[in-house]
């Protein structure tokens, strides 16, 4: 256990106190529920033990917290992996995307393309701006967007095209894409929330476009628990992007700390071997709040409090070490796409289309399977020993938003399901 002192701020929130023993012990039950399911959760599955000295490392000194030196070397070591000549980092690929929209000056009036098969704070970062959505339907080779329906719903006000790597995959329409967007004017903003490290052509995905996003949520290709980044390659937009981010506050020190606190609980309670005797105590240890991404108010579309804000020192910290392991966890998500694609042979499943020169991440394996089987989760445990992934349960994940005249994205919404990759 590490020696971290008990913070100043927020302690109720994050350290049992003696009148709250009972409550604890119930929760401490639950995250010990949750340990012995573990090799059912697919979350922060790239987190290993050295993440977590990191994180205790971090609790037990403040002074560096508000600084940004391992920011600085952070931006730097991601925008040269990446092979984009600048990166900014954030709280969260959303509040990267948000960054992205005002550095390319979309605001009220203006008009963006989007898949009608994503997620909601995708849509939200837009609506913040207020910038009006358009959806167009995706392909279901890659769930990329199909550049045909992007065609047909160019319009008067359109000023932007959000693509996406769905799952990991390069989009089947890529090329295509950005040469309808340089041909009408329009700019190209690239989703690679799922698909971090994939390439095309040699290159990694994001520097295609005009901008582009990376998530390190706890669910995606590398894990901060929550953060994101965004690239440009352009260095006007990367004057405007500095000037964001670094006009963007740091979160407060309560909420660096639970998500430092947040790698421990993971850790010990989704991925440690003996999570079921760990668990309890790391839980007792470090209270049991766990930190969501996405709130119930953020869900409705709702702005949250702290949602400008760039990334502090610590949580650089944690994302330099995942980019160390990063195409390492990559190479291993592709074998086991192997292996699923010969499942899905044998089974007669549709195989995901791996467009010619492209090298995939598979974040996670996409198949289109029968509705019943989509809504009934426990059939892959059953028969396949796994848990089923169901991005996405509605156009706009997870909201209950109608998107309409998208038929693909409709088929998706009933049968997309998707596999693990990297497994326990
Ligand atoms: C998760 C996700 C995002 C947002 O990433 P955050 O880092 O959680 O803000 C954006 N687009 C897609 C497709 C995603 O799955």
């Amino acid at each position: 256990m590490d020696s971290a002192r008990p913070p100043a701020v927020d302690s109720a929130q994050l350290r049992p106190r003696a009148a709250s023993v009972l409550a604890t012990s119930a929760k401490a039950l639950y995250w010990y529920a949750r340990g012995v399911r573990k090799r059912t959760q697919p979350v922060s599955m790239t987190l290993g033990i050295d993440d977590v000295r990191i994180a205790r490392a971090w609790l037990r000194t403040r002074t560096d917290w508000h600084g940004d030196d391992v920011v600085l070397d952070y931006e730097d070591a991601f925008a040269r992996w990446n092979g984009s000549p600048f990166a900014f980092a954030f709280t969260g690929a959303r509040k990267a995307l948000s960054a992205c929209i005002d550095a390319l000056g979309l605001g009220p009036g203006d008009e963006v393309l989007v898949p009608g098969f994503t997620c909601v704070v995708v849509s939200n970062a837009f609506r913040h701006a207020g910038v009006d959505i358009r959806y167009c339907d995706i392909e279901l080779d890659t769930y990329g967007l199909d550049v045909r329906s992007v065609e047909s719903r160019i319009g008067e006000r359109t000023r932007a095209i959000l693509i996406h790597h769905l799952f990991g995959l390069v989009c089947r329409d890529y090329d295509a894409l950005v040469a309808l967007a340089r041909s009408r004017g329009l700019r190209i903003i690239e989703d690679c929330a799922h698909a971090t490290g994939a390439r095309y052509r040699g290159r990694r995905v994001g520097n295609a476009g005009d901008v582009a996003i990376y998530s390190s949520e706890r669910s995606k290709v590398f894990n901060t628990i929550v953060g994101g980044m965004a690239v440009t390659s352009d260095p006007a937009l990367a004057d405007r992007l500095r000037r964001t981010a670094h006009g963007w506050d740091l979160p407060d020190d309560a909420a660096i700390e639970r998500q430092l606190r947040n790698v421990l609980l993971d850790y010990y309670c989704l991925r440690h071997e003996m999570s079921q005797v760990l668990c309890p105590l790391v839980t007792a240890r470090h209270g049991w709040a766990r930190l969501e991404s996405t709130g119930p108010g953020e869900l409705r579309g709702r702005l949250p409090a702290d949602y400008c804000t760039r990334m502090s020192n610590p949580i650089a910290a944690l994302g330099l070490n995942q980019l160390r392991k990063i195409d390492t966890t990559n190479d291993s998500r592709r074998r086991t796409a192997q292996r699923w694609n010969r499942w899905a042979i044998d089974n007669g499943y549709r195989i995901p289309v791996v467009i010619p020169d492209s090298e995939p991440v598979f974040l996670r394996y996409p198949v289109l399977v029968a509705p019943e089987r989509k809504r009934d989760r426990t059939w892959a445990a059953r028969e396949l020993g796994i848990s089923l992934g169901v991005w996405f349960l509605t156009h706009v994940h997870p909201a209950d938003e109608v998107v309409t005249g998208c038929p693909n994205a409709d088929v998706a919404v009933a049968s997309c399901v998707n596999l693990p990759t990297l497994l326990p």
